[in-house]
């Protein structure tokens, strides 16, 4: 029987676009297999960019009729924003998985949709160019050092993962090497290596994962080289991105989604503002400097973490972090008669939640912008805000990952009637 795995891991936008690859049959018209192969050898194979056939201005029509009959009973979208240079090799955080190829040579790549089963590729071109420059790279050079790759059956075997981090504005890269045994021969010299042949490389991460899941990364992180995470700017603010971060993948067009959300929000500079589902702060900490106090809500102790060490270092004075489901943290606000002028709200692919509308209700916010990257769940939040008294003014669908389905919707909402 094949085992159910997931290549994705606890991200939103690789979740997203695994949504987009299941609509696929209904979405594209398919190009002769030869066009195809002309564009990425791995096409059809590895999942990652199911409208990898379609001129950009094609995919975005696509998404644009995809969001607008989702999102038809409540509200006109604006027209979607693409990228203004090119829509490739936007991935900031890059991922191959390691293995062999029947007579034992070393392979790295994507996963076949849905299984482990590797796709042996040298570039992708949804992925940062360096990245894929440096995990080749490594490929090449474990025979010369003796490594051996991750064997899924046998529970044998070295390196499992790479990922790599690299950051827009910065230039810092950040090489993961996870593997599944903590003895590492010949470390030094391979790191000595690694960096002559990379000189960009900034900082290299040992992470020791051995259980059987479909995570890539374990909990453990030993720093073999430099700081142990990366800096990039985002907005004009500086953000420390970990092994572990989330962070948006798509630089450019994050300043673009951050950059509407926020002009959305109407902020004046007096605002009590709610950054609901913050990761990292980064909206928060960007809409602070506008607003008259922000306070975000996040699930995850590790990005609350960040966030508060992200507003420190940007000087941010007028936030502060509250770890904690945000339906719950809402509530409790709303019974004690707690206000907020601004709901900022970007929930996982899920969407919201019961709570959370209930919660709106009592509060009433003037505004609420509600950053989706899952138009369905939003379709189904914005008819449950309908219920409560909350009309969406504007829908500004931001393309987030072209080359996939995925797209990533910025609503704001006021009050009926105002
Ligand atoms: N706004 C951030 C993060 C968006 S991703 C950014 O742009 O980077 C969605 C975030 O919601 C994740 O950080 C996830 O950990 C968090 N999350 C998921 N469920 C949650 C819940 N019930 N309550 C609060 N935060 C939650």
């Amino acid at each position: 029987m094949q085992r159910e795995w997931k290549a994705s891991y606890q991200h939103k936008q690789t979740a997203g676009q695994k949504a987009a690859t299941e609509k696929k049959q209904t979405a594209k018209p398919e190009p002769p297999v030869s066009q195809q192969s002309k564009l990425c050898p791995a096409f059809g194979r590895c999942g990652g960019c199911t409208l990898l056939n379609l001129s950009y201005e094609e995919q975005l029509a696509n998404k644009q009729k995809r969001v607008t009959e989702l999102l038809k009973p409540v509200g006109k979208l604006d027209p979607i924003i693409g990228m203004k240079g090119s829509p490739w090799h936007y991935r900031n955080k890059v991922h191959w998985a390691f293995g062999t190829d029947r007579k034992g040579k070393i392979i790295a790549g994507t996963y076949e949709e849905s299984t482990h089963r590797i796709v042996p590729i040298n570039s992708c071109k949804l992925e940062n160019e360096t990245a894929n420059r440096i995990l080749c790279t490594i490929r090449d050079l474990m025979p010369s050092f003796h490594l051996t790759a991750y064997n899924e059956n046998t529970g044998r075997g070295f390196l499992r993962h790479v990922l790599i981090r690299t950051a827009h504005q910065t230039g810092q890269v950040m090489v993961v090497l996870v593997v599944a045994t903590k003895v590492f021969p010949g470390k030094n010299n391979f790191i000595r290596v690694l960096r002559e042949k990379h000189p960009e490389i900034t900082t290299i991460v040992l992470n020791y994962n051995d259980k059987f899941t479909s995570m890539v990364l374990g909990e453990q992180n030993t720093v073999l080289w430099g700081k142990g995470y990366i800096e990039d700017e985002l907005c004009g603010k500086r953000f420390r991105i970990s092994p572990h971060s989330f962070y948006q993948i798509n630089s450019v067009q994050t300043e673009v989604l951050y950059g509407t959300a926020i002009e959305l929000a109407g902020l004046t500079g007096k605002e009590r503002v709610i950054d609901a589902y913050c990761g990292v702060g980064t909206i928060g900490i960007i809409a602070a400097d506008k607003a008259g106090a922000v306070i975000g809500v996040e699930l995850n102790k590790a990005a609350v973490r960040d966030a508060i060490g992200n507003a420190k270092a940007n000087e941010v004075k007028n936030i502060s972090f509250v770890c904690g489901d945000a339906g719950e943290y809402m509530e409790e606000l709303a019974a004690a008669s707690e206000r907020a002028d601004v709901v900022l709200m970007d929930p996982p692919r899920t969407g919201s939640s019961e709570a959370f509308i209930r919660s709106l209700s009592v509060m009433k916010p003037k505004r609420i912008v509600y950053v989706s990257c899952e138009p369905e769940t939003l379709a189904r939040d914005l008819e449950g805000l309908k219920k409560i008294g909350y009309r969406a003014k504007k829908i500004v669908p931001v393309d987030m990952f072209p080359g996939t389905e995925a797209t990533e919707v910025v609503c704001l909402l006021g009050r009926a009637g105002n």
